[in-house]
Formats: C-alpha cells, structure tokens, sequence
C-alpha cells in the first residue's frame, strides 16, 4: 500500500444538481479508473468499485480484508437498468421493485454474465438493488457504472453509519471517501432471493418481511437463519461479525435478571458495558453505558446500533451486556445483527 491520504470530500445531500458537483465529478471519474470510492446510501456507508471490472473489485475485497467468497451486491440508479445485467425479470420482482426502490431491499436473480465475476464470487447469481439516497444514486449516474458496494467497513467490524467510521477501518486503504453524514437506515438492505416460485429472505433488513408480504404474498425465510442459538452458549464459538471491541452477550431478561448478571461479572472482576434502550438506562452501575435507541420506535435501534457497536474502545470494559427485541418488523434485522455480533452468546433468563 503506498502513503497517499485518503481525500475526504464533503458533499451537502440537498444541493441541486448533485450529479454535476465538482466532488462527485471526481469521485465518478476514479470510479472510471478502477479505483474504489466510499461513498453514503440510506442503509451503511458502501466501498463502491466498477461492477463490470475484476480489477476494481479485486480493490474492494482487498480494502476490506473481505474472503473472496461473499459476492457483492450491485448498486444501479434506475429500475430499468436490472435488465441488462438479468437473465429474466419475475412477475413478482416487477411488483418488489415497484413498491420498495429506490430502498434497501435488494433482489438476487440469476444473471447474464455482465457482471464481473468476482463480484457475485462465480455465483449463477446476483444481487442488485436502487438505493434511496440522493448521493449514491448521483454518484452511480455520473460514473454511468454498476457499482458493487459492501459495507465501507474493515471485515468483521459494525458497518459504517458515519463517514468517521470510514475513516477509522480505511484511512489510507482507500484514497476517496465522499461524506454526506449519516445514513438513515442504519441496518443494511434486505436480501430477497427471487429464483425461486417463492421469495425468500436471505437477509433481513430495511425491508420488512411484513411488507414484503403485503405485496408479494408469502414470502420464505432462509432455514439457515433459524439456527436459534440457546443459552448460555460460549463466546467464540462461530463465526463474529460487527464485532465491538469486548465481547457481546445478549441477555434477555427483565430488568432485575439484568442487574443480577451484572453484578455477578462485576464479582468476578469485569469491567461491564451496556448496549440499551432509553427506556431501561436507569442507574445500572457500570464501567460504560451506551444508548442505542428508544423501544417506542425500533428505528430509532437500527439506526444507532454500528455507532453504539463501535462506540465502546479497547480494554474499556471486558464484556458488553446488550437488550434483546422481539423478532418483528425491524426487531428481525436488529436480532440478526446482535446475534452476530454475538456469536450467538445469550443470557437467558428462566421465567
Ligand atoms: P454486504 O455487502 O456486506 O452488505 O453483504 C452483501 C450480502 O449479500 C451478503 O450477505 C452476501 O452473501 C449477499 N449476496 C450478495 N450476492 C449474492 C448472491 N448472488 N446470492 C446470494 N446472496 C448474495
Ligand atoms: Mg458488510
């Protein structure tokens, strides 16, 4: 890697005009080149690269220390742009893009083979979505380019809400970065596989099952997402991803089951940290408490939760007690990600 900065260019998400800005023009144009760009959607911060060159996506996976054998999905500016990289387009991926894009529900169909191979890692398929955000969407239509874009993160660590996040995982990895503040969303896109005679959730996001269902009828779930892991079960045992910087333990309990876990590590002589809501911050007494949101609007959780994930530093505390939230509408992507983060370690408590 050589020394050169990363440039950080601020973009206003309101101006008019933006596919024109002087700082989107260049960020386009090094698109063109093959380099890599980070850049805002409304879900996380995406490593955006030329979806058409292995070259530029070899940058992508290189930046991220990403294994080379999860595809990427492919951002487009207009819905009529899925046809060319598609082999068929469903009935019911006509109604899903009608009713969700621009948004974060992104859409696996088999593809034609446009698309550069390592971006759906040889795959028969791809994962294409429109995201809803003014930036992305002028930055896609002024480099005239797919982008493939994961989360703008290091592997393995909470995906990027704040260019500030960006800058910690790849300053000097990546020589563009456009800030346009915090994203909205705050849990990345739905991943709705269409092949099949049935929809079927890879990933739950920003999208809801439920709303998927009032447009499209029954829509499956991925068995692999069912893997309900019981408690307590030992840290480490599978595979971390949003990693905070001490390890996560989810505990579902009430209020008084949480105190009581606490003060038991705190005998123990653990320095505790709490990931919770406003409604149970109340004079727990612990090394450091982090809010994420409030229970009367789970957005308000997914929106918050990468920060708050990233917000506890190295040996500031030795475990991270986190809520948990019904699987429901967005409740079913914020279980995804803690139970990642998590690697499945629960508390549970006996009722
Ligand atoms: P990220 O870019 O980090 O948000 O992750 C992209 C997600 O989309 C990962 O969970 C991938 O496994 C998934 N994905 C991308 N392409 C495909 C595909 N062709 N088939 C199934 N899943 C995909
Ligand atoms: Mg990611």
């Amino acid at each position: 890697m050589d020394k050169r900065q990363t440039d950080v260019l601020n973009v206003d998400n309101y101006v008019e005009n933006l596919e024109q800005h002087p700082s989107i023009q260049l960020a386009a144009s090094r698109l063109k080149e093959d380099q890599v760009v980070a850049f805002p959607t409304e879900t996380v911060y995406g490593l955006g690269g030329n979806a058409l060159s292995d070259k530029a996506i070899e940058k992508i996976f290189r930046a991220k220390g990403r294994p080379t054998d999860n595809p990427l999905i492919v951002h487009i500016a207009d819905q009529k742009d899925l046809d060319n990289y598609v082999k068929v387009i469903p009935n019911t991926v006509e109604k899903l893009m009608d009713a969700f894009w621009p948004g974060p529900l992104t859409i696996v169909l088999e593809h034609n083979g446009k698309i550069a191979p390592k971006v759906t890692a040889n795959l028969s398929t791809v994962a294409i979505r429109m995201p809803d955000h003014p930036i992305a969407l002028a930055l896609i239509k002024a480099a005239n380019l797919p982008l493939a874009a994961p989360s703008a993160n290091t592997s393995g660590r909470p995906s990027p809400t704040k260019a500030e996040h960006v800058i910690e995982d790849l300053n000097g990895r990546i020589y563009t970065i456009i800030n346009g503040g915090s994203t909205g969303v705050g849990v990345e896109s739905t991943v709705v596989d269409c092949t099949g005679e049935k929809p079927m959730i890879l990933r739950p996001g920003g999208i809801t099952k439920e709303q998927i269902q009032s447009v499209v009828g029954e829509v499956l779930m991925d068995p692999a997402l069912h893997k309900i892991t019981e408690a307590p079960k030992s840290p480490g045992m599978k595979y971390t991803h949003y990693a905070p910087a001490a390890p996560l333990v989810l505990v579902d309990g009430d209020e008084e089951f949480f105190r009581k876990t606490i003060e038991k590590a705190q005998s123990e002589g653990m320095k505790v940290g709490l990931l919770i809501t406003e409604e149970m911050e109340r004079n727990f007494s612990v090394e450091k408490q982090v809010v994420i949101g409030t229970r009367s609007d789970l957005n308000s959780v997914a929106k918050n939760l990468y920060d708050a994930l990233r917000a506890f530093e190295k040996h500031e505390v030795d475990v991270i007690y986190a809520e948990v939230f019904a699987e429901t509408e967005i409740g079913t992507a914020i279980m995804n990600r803690l139970n990642k983060a998590s690697g499945g370690s629960m508390i549970l408590q006996h009722k």
